[in-house]
């Protein structure tokens, strides 16, 4: 990721800032809330496809259960609200601390693309395994999870685009997309 510095040049000036010095990975590490993991996931969509989209809130919902499995988190399309699971997020903290945080980039990231307007379930996912590898490289937890997600959550599953919750009582999340201003444009 670091040879790409020269690009970010051209971003804007919360982008520079997010590359400049920082790594992805000390940026993932250093991360203390969603909303500062949220901030990795904008930056490396813009460094890997110069997109971008503001306005964005996160909500923490029990989304409960699937037949096949657990949600990460989903999107209602044309919301502008990216819905964590909120157990499986508290789980996964507790007994597998050490990939909560690639987890919580993996699925935003995915949950992200699908703001930006790309619905098609296997086009996102290999964006998401391509630009998690652009910004982390082949051999971080976050690229291995993108690679093959069902060795590191058995029963993760994604909802359909149309898929919504039968009752939804969702907490909004504080200082979500605080940075997005500075993507706009
Ligand atoms: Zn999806």
């Amino acid at each position: 990721m670091t040879n790409n510095l020269e690009k970010v040049k051209t971003g804007n000036t919360e982008t520079e800032k997010l590359h400049t010095g920082t790594s992805f990975h000390t940026h993932l590490e250093t991360a203390k809330t969603l909303a500062d993991i949220f901030e990795v996931v904008k930056a490396a969509v813009w460094e890997s496809r110069r997109k971008s989209r503001g306005g964005l809130m996160l909500g923490l919902a029990n989304l409960g259960n699937h037949p096949q499995g657990f949600f990460g988190a989903f999107y209602p399309v044309g919301s502008n609200v990216i819905v964590m699971n909120k157990i499986p997020l508290e789980r996964i903290k507790e007994t597998r601390p050490e990939i909560y945080k690639p987890y919580i980039f993996h699925v935003l990231l995915h949950e992200y693309l699908h703001t930006l307007g790309y619905l098609d379930e296997s086009g996102v996912r290999k964006m998401v395994l391509e630009i998690t590898r652009d910004v982390f490289g082949d051999e971080h937890l976050a690229t291995g999870i993108a690679k093959d997600t069902t060795h590191f959550f058995h029963n993760l599953v994604y909802p359909g685009a149309a898929w919504q919750p039968d009752d939804m009582r969702m907490e909004l999340v504080p200082g979500f997309d605080r940075g997005s201003t500075s993507y706009i444009g």
